[in-house]
């Protein structure tokens, strides 16, 4: 594989881009708005500055990895000649399915369709192309460059060959692949999503503040970030959409979500990205400020 294509160049996609640019890959970041991409080059821009501040890579991979990386706003013409597409679109069913169509129509026949889905089932994905083996989940974690892990997701009908590729080719990015099966939240969200619910539960039926659920939970169970401030970290309408894929998919009452997480996203107040979740943010500072709502 030398030439990828991805698609969405918001949050995920910027970070997918900068990871296999910087590996050597060519790479063509494809969005609908073209805001969104001029703002992605500044963001990897910013980032490999970093990086190169840091020392961990030298100035001239810098250059290197910007000239790997063409921006279009055409599906057609981006994925044209690529060996892999990684789908990092907005999370939304309707839209995901379309844009698999229309890459199944566009993109090389032997070419792998991945999705970066946090929670979307790959084999329903699969199923609106005619290459249903050859589509996976290639679910990066957030911030991309940083973050370690790649969780593999096999389709119901993804080919051996095709997760085989897909972990080696995570490995040259010099990331750590698990390989698991297309179940409700796969693994990561399947696990995690729960224990930030239960937290959520946890400050709604006043068994402890915001401050002491996340302190609990980073002393006593050495998490880097609390169940709270990651779910505003996430985004609260993140968290819920997942849930309620868990809650749909499985139809265990386990799953559903706190009225509370209910309440606050309809509310608006979404975490980090709307100013307000648990914490308040103000633009610029660095202090965790628990929201007055959950004052006691
Ligand atoms: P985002 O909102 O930051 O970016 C989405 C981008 O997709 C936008 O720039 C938008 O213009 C673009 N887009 C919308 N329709 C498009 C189309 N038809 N063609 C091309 N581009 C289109 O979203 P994000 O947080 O980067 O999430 C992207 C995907 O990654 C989602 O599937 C999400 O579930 C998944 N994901 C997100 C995180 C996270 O922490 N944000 C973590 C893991 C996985």
């Amino acid at each position: 594989m030398q030439k990828i294509a991805v698609i969405g160049a918001g949050t995920m996609g910027n970070g997918i881009a900068h990871v296999f640019a910087q590996h050597g890959y060519a790479v063509n970041l494809i969005d609908v708005a073209a805001p969104a991409l001029e703002k992605a080059l500044q963001t990897i821009t910013k980032n490999l500055d970093r990086q190169v501040a840091k020392g961990t890579i030298p100035p001239d991979i810098k250059d290197q990895t910007i000239s790997n990386i063409t921006l279009h706003t055409d599906l057609a013409a981006g994925v044209k000649d690529v060996s892999l597409v990684v789908e990092a679109a907005t999370e939304n069913i309707a839209l995901k399915l379309k844009i698999f169509q229309d890459l199944d129509q566009h993109a090389p026949a032997d070419a792998i369709l991945a999705t970066n889905t946090s929670s979307i089932s790959i084999t329903k994905i699969a199923a609106v192309t005619k290459r249903p083996a050859k589509v996976i989940g290639m679910h990066f974690m957030n911030p991309v460059p940083v973050m370690k892990l790649v969780e593999i997701i096999n389709g119901y009908a993804t080919d051996k060959a095709v997760t085989s590729a897909i972990v080696a080719l995570s490995e040259k990015l010099d990331k750590v692949p698990c390989v698991v099966n297309d179940y409700p939240g796969f693994i990561a969200n399947r696990i995690l999503m729960p224990m930030i619910n239960e937290a959520i539960c946890s400050l709604f039926e006043g068994v402890a503040g915001v401050a002491e659920i996340d302190t609990v939970m980073k002393l006593g169970m050495a998490h880097p970030m609390g169940p709270l401030q990651l779910a505003d970290f996430i985004g609260l309408d993140v968290c819920l959409s997942i849930l309620q894929v868990l809650h749909d998919g499985f139809g265990n009452p386990k799953y559903a979500p706190c009225p509370l997480l209910v309440n606050m996203v309809t509310a608006g107040y979404l975490g980090v990205k709307s100013g307000e979740g648990f914490y308040k943010y103000t633009a610029g500072s660095k202090d965790l400020v628990v929201s007055e709502r959950f004052n006691q």
